[in-house]
């Protein structure tokens, strides 16, 4: 049924410009890295190991979500952190203004840094269009310090260039479905 799954879902060329040039696969190693160990053990034990290490995994995620969600935090704890980290490299930028309607600005990185090897790099970013040159909002769906510059600039919100699966929610109802006990498996 590939015709029923978009293309964008299964095929790099197809997916926006989100992973351009990205060819790992780094969520089957994670996945690798969950069962290591249990690469040789006989089928039926693979099986089980696999089921009570997915069990507790999703137990923490859940409580973890759970616990996000009733403090109100917004994003996943990874999103989080990279969000206020940008944030606070954006206060270190330079940024000027080329056209307020459009929102056209260009960002300068490392102000005064001269040992850096990403010294003065200059970035142009296109507010209306929540685009910015060095690429890395698309790629990763959260703003990019340099956006977050602009943002900070003009007093817009930020929050739109959030992907929805990075919010508490989404994280949350990724780890909601319940496994259940098995019971007299050996009767
Ligand atoms: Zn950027």
């Amino acid at each position: 049924m590939v015709g029923a799954i978009p293309f964008e879902k299964w095929e790099l060329s197809h997916d926006g410009g989100r992973r351009y040039g990205i060819m790992t696969t780094n969520m089957s190693e994670v996945f690798n890295n969950v069962l290591k160990g249990a690469h040789s053990l006989p089928i039926t034990a693979l099986d089980q190991l696999t089921f009570f290490r997915l069990n507790s995994y999703f137990v923490v995620k859940r409580e973890q979500g759970a616990n996000r969600l009733a403090s109100n935090e917004e994003y996943t704890p990874y999103v989080d952190v990279k969000i206020k980290a940008n944030v606070v490299k954006a206060e270190s930028h330079e940024i000027v203004l080329y056209d307020q309607i459009r929102g056209q600005f260009h960002v300068k990185t490392n102000k005064g840094t001269k040992s850096s090897s990403t010294r003065g790099r200059t970035y142009r970013i296109n507010l209306q269009e929540y685009a910015c040159t060095c690429g890395k909002t698309l790629i990763y769906g959260f703003p990019c310090s340099h956006i977050l510059a602009a943002c900070h600039f003009r007093t817009v919100d930020f929050r739109p260039l959030v992907q929805h699966y990075y919010s508490t929610q989404s994280y949350y109802n990724s780890w909601a479905p319940l496994f259940h006990p098995i019971f007299n498996v050996y009767e």
